[in-house]
């Protein structure tokens, strides 16, 4: 007979002792030793599939680390129980690709992609409290970043408690595929920690999170999504992503996460949410101008000039749409001639 043991539903809060040091399992807050408790934010099977051991990084401080170097601290029970158990998963899913990303609950993927997000977020957080370190974007001192980041590990913590989240998804997850045609990179990542974007390239599919807008950029970009889902070139992926980090960036409010008193023999726990939308609006106002800077430097690879993108004012330059409003089938890029 299996013995039941009720699950450990405490939750835990890393920022209220700003404990991001290797002292510290990430997921639970209990003590860790440096040398043995860690897990990989990319983990092993990626760095595998996609030769990325010996390849590197550049960090929002300009440091330089190796992917197999970023490494959260992690306790051997948090490692064997949720995050190992979960990465097998998602190789097994990547072993069927399109199909089985689209089939897996969002909830898991949520929590996969958050868990490289916290990786990559926890690394530039230590390299700010170094003292020796003057950081670019001061992030512990920005007490709107600050809150943003607390509310999403509140969700996060999903990863190791079972919570159920109450009619509401807390990220926007977008899945795209890449037609072959133009496709030449396997695996990429990129990531905006002050919107909490995270994306991942992994062969022909790309995995995009705002990891803390309760599904409402999703919501928002509905129709845009509905009529990415056929294979893309990758400058129509790039702007997709273009508008998902634009409008991230446009959010403007951050939810409250309420959980609900517990019961005796309770197995989960339940999380309400609300958004106060009452000072403002949820989005900041659109403009073009600052969209197409978001464009630019989405399809930096293309080399497109700002001019070329926003030759006309009103109607950014567009790859995932024809003027008529009718999606762009494109299978090579061609520029325009000078
Ligand atoms: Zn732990």
């Amino acid at each position: 007979m299996p013995t039941t043991t009720p699950p450990d539903l405490t939750l835990y809060d890393p920022f209220a002792q700003m404990q991001f040091g290797d002292q510290h399992c990430f997921l639970c807050g209990s003590s860790t030793d440096p040398a043995i408790d860690s897990v990989p934010v990319f983990a092993d099977w990626l760095q595998e599939r996609y030769g990325l051991a010996e390849r590197q990084i550049l960090l929002l401080d300009q440091s330089i680390h190796f992917y197999k170097e970023l490494l959260i601290p992690c306790c051997a029970r948090c490692r064997t129980q949720y995050v190992e158990p979960l990465e097998a998963q998602m190789e097994e899913t990547n072993r069927l690709g399109l199909k089985g990303w689209q089939a897996l609950p969002e909830k898991t993927l949520f929590l996969w992609l958050g868990k490289m997000f916290y990786g990559i977020l926890t690394t530039e957080l230590l390299t700010e409290l170094d003292p020796l370190v003057k950081p670019r974007y001061p992030l512990a001192e920005n007490a709107q970043m600050f809150r943003r980041f607390q509310a999403f590990f509140q969700t996060f913590q999903a990863l190791r408690v079972p919570i159920e989240f109450e009619d509401f998804t807390p990220a926007s997850i977008f899945i795209l595929k890449t037609a072959p045609y133009e496709d030449t990179i396997a695996f990429e990542y990129d990531d905006d920690l002050t919107t909490m974007v995270f994306s991942i390239k992994l062969d022909n599919v790309v995995l995009m999170a705002c990891l803390m807008d309760n599904g409402i950029i999703q919501q928002a970009m509905r129709q845009v999504y509905a009529d990415a889902q056929r294979p893309l070139h990758p400058i129509q992926v790039a702007e997709f992503k273009a508008r998902v980090y634009y409008a991230a960036y446009l959010f403007g409010v951050i939810p409250d996460y309420f959980v609900r008193p517990q019961r005796p023999g309770d197995q989960h726990l339940t999380y309400d949410t609300l958004i106060d939308d009452v000072t403002g609006g949820i989005f900041a106002p659109w403009l073009n101008s600052a969209y197409a800077q978001s464009l630019q430097e989405m399809w930096k690879r293309w080399q497109l000039p700002y001019t070329a993108v926003l030759s006309d004012a009103d109607e950014p330059l567009s790859f995932l749409y024809q003027p008529d409003g009718k999606p762009y089938e494109m299978t090579i890029y061609t520029p325009e001639p000078e």
